[in-house]
């Protein structure tokens, strides 16, 4: 019997522990994670450790001593099955049971793989784990041809970081505008820009259709709806994830696109928390309800639990915020855009080095910043303390950004 069993050994899972511990916690720790190696950080599987050359080695989240000194027993190369949130107990895929006293769901999210003819073809690839990325990047190289399907955040990155070998690159968007949905329109088209100008080919607009193998199936044809093959040695499915919330399901949690917690991560079943790419949680200072799929979310999440288990007092909510590495770019976004009603560009939009702030009345709700670290760490900030602004203060690069408080 563990005093806290936690499920999925990813950002969310291992932050939670640690925090427990931080936070004074005394009892037992069972972290059990269904990958087989020491718990690693998922962001440079798109950028820096996304390589065929040598052994892409991940990077660990904590090395080995943390979880031995912190007293958290590790369970790794083993999946739970079920959990049972009345008797409290989860079985192990071997058949082992294990009792629990709080149970917190961290599984974390899929690949979504859209349902279409070909997706079973060796030349398709999704990206989550280290065995998806060394799978990938095994296709990267001068004359080797990548289709990326999804120009999001995580198909730009792949995009470029291939280019970055030299490896043919055709990024597939259905929308008119890559990164429509979670960019604004300044940064999106700045970055489809970017990315053609170092050789992407990027088609908007595009719907795939079907993806078969060709020449004897040593490549595969992406074909779209207007008729277009494209011929490669590699796809990418990059549309998107959706929550890996069915054991949270099969135990009873009614599950709506992720499992619905509040803000501490508590679930409707008394001592059972989620935190992470698997939770659907509120967001408080901006009203919402949603999925935040980013380490920031996952580790606040996670102190938020920690602090609820232990009956300690949690910190306030934090701006949510994301960052993404495309070519010699940064982007950092902080804050929710959508409900924003005006867009400020500051500094030339055409090169690296602008931010765009979305405003709402006299409030900034988002920052987001290319290659432009000073304004992403003072817009967040203006953003926490939810003070007015003036956007034209903001828009006017000679005019030091803490002077735009009015
Ligand atoms: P995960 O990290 O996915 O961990 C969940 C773990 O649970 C997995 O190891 C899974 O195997 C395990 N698991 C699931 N079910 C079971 C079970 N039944 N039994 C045992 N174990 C189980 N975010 C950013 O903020 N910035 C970025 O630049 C960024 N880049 C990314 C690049 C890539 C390639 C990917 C895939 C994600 C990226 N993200 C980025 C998102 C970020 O990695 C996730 O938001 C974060 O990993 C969420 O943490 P999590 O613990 O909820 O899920």
């Amino acid at each position: 019997l563990y005093d806290v069993i936690i499920v999925g050994a990813g950002h969310a899972g291992c932050a939670v522990a640690t925090h427990l511990r931080g936070y004074g916690f005394d009892g037992t720790i069972l972290l059990i994670g269904e990958e087989p190696v020491l718990p690693y950080q998922r962001p440079p599987l798109s950028k820096a450790r996304l390589t065929p050359h040598a052994d892409p080695k991940p990077l660990e989240l904590y090395p080995a001593s943390v979880y031995a000194d912190g007293r958290i027993e590790l369970l790794l190369g083993s999946r739970v099955e079920a959990a049972d949130v009345h008797a409290r107990f989860v079985d192990l895929a071997d058949g082992t049971r294990v009792g629990w006293r709080r149970l917190v769901l961290a599984t974390g999210a899929a690949p979504l793989v859209p349902p279409l003819p070909g997706v079973e073809l060796p030349q398709v690839h999704v990206l989550r784990d280290v065995q998806d990325a060394a799978g990938l990047a095994a296709a990267f190289g001068p004359r080797r041809r990548l289709v990326v399907v999804g120009g999001g955040y995580l198909g730009l990155e792949v995009a470029a970081t291939a280019r970055g070998f030299g490896t043919e690159v055709t990024v597939v968007e259905a929308r008119s505008q890559v990164l429509a949905r979670v960019a604004g329109a300044e940064v999106a088209s700045f970055l489809e820009r970017y990315h053609r100008s170092r050789g992407v080919v990027v088609r908007t607009d595009a719907q795939v259709q079907a993806i078969s193998g060709m020449r004897q199936g040593q490549t595969a044809a992406v074909q779209l709806s207007d008729g277009t093959q494209l011929e490669c040695d590699a796809v990418l499915l990059a549309v998107g994830a959706s929550p890996r919330d069915a054991l949270a399901g099969r135990a009873g949690l009614v599950c709506d696109g992720g499992i619905p917690v509040d803000v501490s991560g508590a679930t409707a079943i008394a001592d059972v928390y989620a935190i992470g790419d698997v939770t659907v949680r509120p967001v408080p200072q901006y009203g919402l309800r949603t999925r935040l799929e980013s380490v920031h979310s996952a580790n606040e999440q996670a102190r938020r639990a920690a602090a609820a288990i232990c009956g300690a007092t949690p910190r306030e909510p934090e701006t949510p915020w994301f960052w993404s590495d495309q070519f010699d770019l940064k982007i950092q976004i902080a804050g929710i855009r959508t409900e924003a009603d005006t867009a400020v560009v500051r500094g030339d939009p055409r090169r690296p080095g602008f931010a765009v702030f979305h405003v709402r009345g006299d409030r900034l709700r988002a920052v987001e910043a290319v290659n432009a670290p000073r304004e992403f760490a003072l817009g967040r900030k203006l953003i926490s303390e939810d003070v007015p602004v003036s956007a034209s203060a903001l828009a006017d690069s000679a005019v030091p950004l803490r002077d735009a408080v009015v």
